[in-house]
């Protein structure tokens, strides 16, 4: 399958990793838009949100988001997942934005 994200799961192509486990790796966002913004993406290929089949997916996901954040030292931060091409995918490969280091506006826009 023709997928950025797998590639980058696979090391098919470099990224710059932050954290990897079993079922999830997180990677810097190549155009960042905030002084730290990650990836956090399972290694199983799901298109979107609305592919996600277990909750044990969603759980893979989430829950190392909280310990990578301690690891960086960030305390406050934004979490977003755009869900299809008019909220913002671009690539179709579920993953997680995480943002910090300055100050998130609500509502988003
Ligand atoms: P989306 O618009 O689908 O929510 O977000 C896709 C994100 O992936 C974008 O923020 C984009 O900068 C990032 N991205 C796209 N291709 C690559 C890549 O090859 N490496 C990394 N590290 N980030 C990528
Ligand atoms: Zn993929």
């Amino acid at each position: 399958m023709d997928c950025i994200f797998c590639k980058i799961a696979n090391k098919e192509i470099p990224s710059n990793l932050i954290y990897e486990d079993e079922k999830v790796v997180a990677f810097y966002d190549l155009s960042p838009q905030a002084p730290v913004h990650f990836l956090v993406i399972p290694k199983k290929h799901y298109s979107s949100l609305n592919d996600i089949d277990s909750k044990e997916a969603f759980a893979d996901i989430f829950s190392v988001i909280p310990k990578i954040a301690e690891k960086l030292g960030i305390k406050d931060y934004r979490t977003v997942v755009n869900t299809g091409e008019s909220a913002g995918q671009s690539v179709f490969h579920i993953h997680v934005h995480v943002m910090a280091g300055r100050e998130f506006k609500w509502p988003a826009g």
